[in-house]
């Protein structure tokens, strides 16, 4: 190496590629388990209204810190039980609200988060103002390794397993994962679990 920077400048492509191949190997190993079906689940009963109000502020705090604007809404009348794995469904959360600021990180970012009641599920839509996706490509978005831009994504430490991942975190759950999209106005993401009859 010639020069202090250019040392500087190849340590530094060095490093992303090694954060970019541990997120890779992360991210593989837990898709080939869910794939497998050998990921164990901790589930558990939980309410409905206090979990998802204690992740979602969770999530506030932390892009809100970041300057984005997150707004939760809970329009679920009553209260009601869901059986489910705490960290495997915040996975699945964080990565479905991970891409709205990857994709759509801009100041005027808003994303709005909406619990409520649909039938015998609870359905939890994920909103954002972001680029949104085109008609020909929104089938393929739960592909794994499946992105829309694979150059630009590579800058963003991307695997593609993203999507792939929560889709099989929350079938896992025996609920249900979508998408709807418009370009130049948005995304808003789907999740729906559901609802465990109340004992007694
Ligand atoms: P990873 O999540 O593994 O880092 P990724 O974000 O590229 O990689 P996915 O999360 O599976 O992979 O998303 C697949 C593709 O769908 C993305 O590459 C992106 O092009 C598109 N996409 C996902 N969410 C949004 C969104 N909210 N707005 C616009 N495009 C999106
Ligand atoms: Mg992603």
């Amino acid at each position: 190496m010639d020069s202090p920077e250019k040392q500087k400048k190849y340590l530094k492509t060095i490093y992303q590629n090694t954060v970019y191949i541990d997120r890779l190997i992360d991210d593989l190993f837990l898709f080939s388990k869910l794939d497998l079906q050998k990921l164990d689940f901790h589930f558990e009963l939980v309410q409905t209204k206090a979990f998802m109000n204690d992740l979602m502020e969770e999530f506030k705090f932390e892009l809100e810190e970041r300057q984005y604007r997150f707004v939760y809404e809970d329009n679920l009348e009553a209260d009601c039980l869901i059986n489910i794995d705490r960290k495997r469904l915040h996975q699945a959360f964080r990565n479905i609200i991970g891409n709205a600021v990857k994709y759509g990180g801009s100041r005027d970012l808003v994303i709005t988060v909406c619990l409520r009641e649909q039938e015998d599920f609870i359905a939890v839509t994920v909103e954002d103002n972001g680029p949104g996706i085109s008609e020909e490509k929104l089938p393929y978005i739960f592909d794994r390794f499946y992105r829309i831009d694979a150059e630009r994504t590579k800058d963003l430490m991307s695997t593609g397993l993203g999507l792939a991942i929560a889709k099989e975190l929350v079938q896992a759950h025996r609920g249900r994962i979508s998408a709807a999209s418009k370009e130049r106005a948005g995304t808003c993401f789907t999740i729906s679990l559901p609802i465990c009859p109340a004992r007694g």
